[in-house]
C-alpha cells in the first residue's frame, strides 16, 4: 500500500468534470484508489467511482489522501498526482463550466398563503408515473437484474446521441456533463446496489433503482458546496431517465431534504397528498390562482406557497436555494448575501399561522346586533383533523375527500375509507362534519393522460360519480357506516340541477337497502348539494325541496359563472370573487334555502377573508366553512360588526355594476364603519 497527501487547488474544486477525469485514470490501474479527506470527518471515497467523488465535496484547498493497494500501486498512485498537479487535465478555456447564472433573481407570483421560508429547491414535474414496490419469485431475479441492465444500455445509448448533439451544438464545454452522466449511469455504486437491491430485497427493478437513487440524492442535498451539491439534479436527472426506460414513464418524488421548496409547473393536489409533508417546507409553482386546489391544500396544511409564476421552474435547479415569501408574492432565487440576512430575521416572525396555544374560542359567535353564526373548518387530509379542534371550529363544512383517490387510479378501500370518516367524525364532536362524494375530474384528475379537453366542463364530480358507481356505491356504504359512528352528512358536488340529486338519491337509497338487507351497522345521514355552477343558482328552489341542506362553494361558483378557470394564471385578473353576479348567485341561493327553510354553509375560500365574510353575512349567510387556521381571524371581526351593517353594505354592492364597482364600495364602506377592523391591507386592492 501507498499514499500521498494532496491538496486540490482548481479553481471548482474537484466538480464533475474533474472527477470524470479522476475517474478515467484511476480505471486505468488494477490497483484498489481511495481519496480521503484530511478534515472533518475523513470521508472517504473510490476514485474509480465518479458518486463516490462528488459526495467527497472536496472544494479549492481541500486537503486529501491518496492510498493506493494492489499490483500497480505505484504507478497508479504517480498517476493522480500527476492529475491532480495538472488541475485534472482541463482543457477547457477558464469559464467554460462556470456554474449556471447564480445571481440573485426575483419573480413576481401570487402569494396564496402565509409566511416566509428560506429553502433549498426541489424541482417536481407532473406527468411522471409513481414506481411501486412488487415482490419477484426466486427464479425471477436474473430475469429482474437482466431488465435492469438493459435499462442501463439503452440510458446510455441515449446519452451518448444527446452529448454528440450537444457537443455539436453547443461545444465541447457544454456536453461534457453529459460525460458525467454517463459515468452517473454506469457508476458501480449505483450499478452493483441496484443489482444486490433486486436480489436482497427481492425487489422490481424500478424500486431497487428509485430507493437507491434516493439515497444517493439524499447524500447530495446535504452536501455544503453550492456547486457539487448541484450535481445532484444531474444524478437525479439519470435516475429519471433510467425509470423512464424500465417503465416506460418516470418516478415521481425524489427524496425531500429536511428544508425542501417543491418547484413545479403545476401541482396536483394528489401529488401534494403523497409526499411526505414533514419536509417540505414551501411550495413554488408557474401555474395556480388563489383557489385552485393546490393553494386551498397548502393554505389548509400551514404551508407557505407563492403560486402564478409563470417560467421560473426553468429557471431553477434542485439544491438550490430559495426564498418563497407569500406575503408579497414573490420569490428569490440565490438570494445575496444581504438579502438572505434580511430574509432570516423575517423567517421565524412569518412563519405560517401556528395553532394556538391554550382554550380557543369554540361554538357559534354572534355579532354586536345577535346574529349568530357558525364557523366551522374544510379539511382535506386527516393531518388537519386536529385543527378542527384547535382552531375552535364547530366541526368539519367541508371534507374534500377525493384526496382519498390520491394515488392515480387508486381508490382507498371501502374499509380504509370508513376508517378514515370515522376518525373525522370523532375529530368533528358534535357538530358533525360534511362528507363531499369525489370531486374528482376538473384539475384533480387522477391520471395526468386521462385529462379530458375541458376537464373543467367535463366528467367532474357528480358527473363521474354518476359514470363510476362502483366508486361511488363505496364511498356511500362507507360513509353510511360511519354515520353510524358519529355525526356525518354527505355532499353532493357541482350538481346541475335536482335530476343529478335525483340520480345520486337513488344510488345512496340503494345502498341503505343494501346495508340493512345485511343487517350491518349504518347510519342515515342527511344529503346535501353543492350549489357552485350557475344552472344550480338559476334552479336552486327546485333542489331546495329535495336536499337537507346546501353548500355554497364559492371558487367554482366565481370559476363558473365569470368563465375562468380558476387555476389558469393568465387570467386571473378575471377571477373576482365580488363580480355583482357572483354576489347575486349568492344572494340568490341563501334566498332560496331560506324559503325552503334548509341551512347553507358557505365553503368557498371566500368565506375564509375576513371582508368577505362580512359581505357574505350582509347576502344572509350565518354558516362559513373555510380553513382552520383563518377561524380566529374571522370570529374576531364577525363578532365585532352589526349584521344589519353589513346588510346594508351588500345590498348596494349588489346594486352595482362591476367588480371594480364592489370593490371600491367596500374600500370606502368598510375603512368609514370599521376603521379599526380593516387596515387598508386586509381590503381589495385599488387599481394601479
Ligand atoms: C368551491 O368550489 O368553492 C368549493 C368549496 O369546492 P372546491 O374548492 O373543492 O371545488
Ligand atoms: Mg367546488
Amino acid at each position: 500500500m501507498e499514499e500521498r497527501r494532496l491538496q486540490v487547488t482548481s479553481r471548482l474544486g474537484l466538480h464533475a468534470r474533474a472527477a470524470a477525469n479522476l475517474v478515467r485514470v484511476a480505471s486505468k490501474f488494477q490497483s484498489n484508489l481511495t481519496l480521503q479527506r484530511l478534515d472533518g470527518n475523513g470521508e472517504e471515497a473510490d476514485a474509480k467511482s465518479i458518486l463516490s467523488i462528488l459526495t467527497l465535496a472536496a472544494s479549492r484547498g481541500t486537503a486529501l489522501r491518496v492510498v493506493a493497494s494492489g499490483v500497480d500501486e505505484h504507478e497508479a498512485l504517480d498517476a493522480v498526482v500527476g492529475l491532480f498537479s495538472r488541475d485534472f487535465d482541463e482543457t477547457e478555456k477558464p469559464g467554460a463550466d462556470l456554474p449556471p447564472v447564480t445571481q440573485e433573481f426575483r419573480c413576481k407570483g401570487l402569494g396564496v398563503s402565509d409566511g416566509i421560508v428560506i429553502g433549498r429547491v426541489l424541482r417536481l414535474q407532473e406527468g411522471t408515473r409513481d414506481v411501486y414496490r412488487a415482490v419477484i419469485d426466486e427464479a425471477d431475479l436474473e430475469r429482474e437484474r437482466r431488465r435492469f441492465r438493459a435499462a442501463v444500455r439503452l440510458s446510455r445509448r441515449q446519452l451518448e446521441a444527446i452529448k454528440h448533439r450537444a457537443e455539436k451544438e453547443l461545444g465541447r464545454g457544454h456536453a461534457y456533463i453529459f460525460d458525467a452522466h454517463l459515468l452517473f449511469l454506469e457508476d458501480a455504486k449505483l450499478t452493483r446496489d441496484v443489482e444486490d437491491y433486486i436480489v436482497k430485497e427481492r425487489a422490481n427493478a424500478e424500486w431497487a433503482a428509485k430507493v437507491v437513487g434516493d439515497r444517493l440524492l439524499s447524500i447530495y442535498t446535504q452536501i455544503n458546496d453550492e456547486y457539487l451539491r448541484e450535481r445532484g439534479s444531474d444524478i437525479e436527472d439519470v435516475i429519471q431517465r433510467l425509470l423512464a426506460n424500465l417503465t416506460g414513464e418516470g418516478p415521481k418524488y425524489p427524496n425531500l431534504s429536511e428544508d425542501a421548496v417543491i418547484v413545479s409547473p403545476d401541482l396536483l393536489p394528489s401529488t401534494i397528498a403523497e409526499l411526505n409533508l414533514d419536509h417540505v417546507k414551501a411550495i413554488a409553482t408557474d401555474a395556480g390562482g388563489w383557489t385552485s386546489h393546490m393553494a386551498i391544500i397548502a393554505r389548509g396544511l400551514g404551508l407557505t406557497a407563492v403560486v402564478g409564476l409563470r417560467n421560473f421552474y426553468h429557471r431553477t435547479r434542485t439544491g438550490d436555494r430559495l426564498i418563497v415569501d407569500a406575503r408579497r408574492g414573490e420569490v428569490v432565487l440565490h438570494p445575496a448575501q444581504e438579502t438572505l440576512s434580511q430574509y432570516q430575521l423575517m423567517e421565524d416572525a412569518h412563519g405560517p399561522t401556528p395553532a394556538p396555544v391554550g382554550p380557543v374560542d369554540c361554538g357559534p359567535l354572534a355579532t354586536l346586533d345577535g346574529v349568530q353564526i357558525a364557523l366551522r373548518a374544510n379539511v382535506e387530509l386527516p393531518a388537519e383533523f386536529q385543527a378542527v379542534r384547535d382552531f375552535g371550529a364547530c366541526g368539519v363544512g367541508l371534507f374534500r375527500s377525493e384526496f382519498l383517490l390520491s394515488r392515480p387510479g387508486l381508490m382507498s378501500s371501502e374499509q380504509e375509507q370508513y376508517e378514515t370518516y370515522k376518525s373525522l367524525a370523532q375529530a368533528a364532536g358534535e357538530y358533525g362534519a360534511v362528507v363531499r362524494l369525489f370531486d374528482v375530474g376538473g384539475e384533480v384528475a387522477p391520471d395526468a393522460k386521462q385529462r379530458e379537453r375541458n376537464p373543467a366542463l367535463g366528467l367532474r364530480a357528480v358527473r363521474f360519480n354518476l359514470r363510476h358507481k362502483e366508486i361511488m356505491r363505496t364511498q356511500v356504504r362507507a360513509i353510511l357506516r360511519a354515520g353510524a359512528a358519529g355525526r356525518l352528512s354527505l355532499v353532493v358536488p357541482m350538481v346541475a340541477d335536482v335530476a343529478d340529486i335525483r340520480s345520486s338519491k337513488h344510488v345512496i337509497d340503494e345502498e341503505l337497502e343494501r346495508l340493512a338487507a345485511e343487517q350491518a351497522s349504518f347510519s342515515e345521514v342527511r344529503i346535501g348539494a353543492m350549489i357552485e355552477i350557475p344552472s344550480a343558482v338559476l334552479t336552486a328552489e327546485r333542489i331546495a325541496s329535495e336536499v337537507d341542506f346546501f353548500e355554497l362553494g364559492t371558487n367554482d361558483l366565481v370559476q363558473y359563472t365569470l368563465a375562468v378557470d380558476r387555476g389558469n394564471d393568465k387570467v386571473s385578473d378575471w377571477f373576482r370573487t365580488l363580480h355583482p353576479a357572483v354576489l347575486y348567485g349568492i344572494s340568490r341561493t341563501l334566498q332560496a334555502a331560506e324559503e325552503a327553510s334548509i341551512p347553507v354553509i358557505v365553503c368557498g375560500e371566500m368565506a375564509s377573508t375576513p371582508a368577505y365574510a362580512v359581505l357574505l353575512v350582509g347576502l344572509g349567510a350565518n354558516d362559513l366553512s373555510m380553513i382552520p387556521a383563518m377561524i380566529p381571524r374571522v370570529r374576531a371581526v364577525l363578532s365585532q360588526i352589526n349584521a344589519a351593517e353589513a346588510r346594508e353594505v351588500a345590498l348596494k354592492c349588489l346594486g352595482l355594476a362591476t367588480a371594480d364597482d364592489v370593490e371600491e364600495l367596500v374600500r370606502n364602506e368598510f375603512r368609514a364603519r370599521w376603521p379599526e377592523l380593516f387596515p387598508p391591507n386586509t381590503l381589495p386592492k385599488a387599481l394601479e
